[in-house]
């Protein structure tokens, strides 16, 4: 009985030893590793592809320690009347411990003063609504009060169809305050990384004076499937990756996680002096 009972129990017992998620997959190279073979930066040891960032990883990668300020932390969408959006947006907050899907602030990039937008694709996929474009909106205003250059990380699956035209219409804010942006002189560095897709593709994201990308990042407008089932054609492998991009021109360079930070300090870095 008291044997039987350990046996029982053994299972579980080795289950605690085990960390969750000790064996990941790639969802680009489909390799089978260790998690701990990620590393600090969460790189396929394989073929380099970076895995999904949450913001505040993003921000302790490629920000300078403790120099990260966070601007309007605390927007967030009030009543929203969707059928079942008050809910999903809880939870999102919850698990990302963000109000929306963008965070914004000033910091520094190996000593470069900076202001920087990082989209997570852990909140409702990073989607489009009229709180990140009030948030990106409002990162460019005070970029251009600063004269501070706008780093966006973007990762997007598009509008946020919860909040419907006027989740449209947060295109058309964001590309009018850019603009203005861009008049002033100032510099907007775009890194695209895994994924940039939709109506975030279709404006801001491909405005940047200069665009980088994440290695094999997907970026797209329209699905693949929807593209191959209205062409009636099979796509490339490679088709809407980084890499893609890069050959046809939409891309100025695919910067790996451990060489980021350096490629942005130089590139704020060579701007300033022009503008000297
Ligand atoms: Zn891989």
């Amino acid at each position: 009985m008291g044997a039987a009972h350990q046996f029982k129990n053994e299972p579980s017992d080795a289950a605690k030893r085990v960390p969750d998620g000790l064996f990941v997959d790639c969802p680009y190279c489909h390799t089978h590793f260790y998690e701990k073979q990620l590393g600090k930066y969460k790189v396929c040891p394989n073929c380099g592809y970076g895995f999904r960032l949450t913001a505040h990883e993003r921000v302790a990668q490629v920000l300078d320690d403790h120099s990260f300020v966070e601007t309007n932390a605390e927007l967030s969408l009030q009543n929203p009347d969707f059928p079942g959006y008050a809910d999903k947006l809880h939870k999102a907050q919850r698990t990302t411990k963000l109000r929306d899907a963008v965070m914004t602030g000033t910091g520094t990039v190996k000593g470069q003063a900076v202001a920087v937008g990082i989209m997570d694709s852990h909140f409702v996929m990073g989607s489009l609504g009229t709180i990140v474009g009030e948030k990106i909106t409002r990162l460019f205003e005070l970029a251009l009060q600063e004269k501070l250059p706008v780093i966006l990380f973007t990762a997007s699956g598009g509008a946020r169809m919860q909040e419907g035209i006027q989740s449209l219409m947060q295109m058309a804010k964001i590309s009018g305050v850019l603009a203005r942006f861009q008049q002033a002189g100032l510099f907007y560095l775009v890194v695209l990384t895994d994924p940039t897709t939709g109506g975030v593709t279709a404006s801001f994201a491909m405005d940047g004076d200069v665009t980088l990308a994440e290695p094999h990042a997907l970026i797209g407008f329209a699905g693949r499937r929807v593209i191959e089932q209205t062409l009636h054609e099979k796509l490339p492998d490679d088709f809407q990756r980084a890499e893609s991009l890069k050959q046809q021109g939409f891309v100025d360079e695919i910067v790996t996680r451990e060489n980021l930070a350096d490629t942005i300090a130089k590139l704020v870095r060579l701007h300033r002096r022009n503008e000297a």
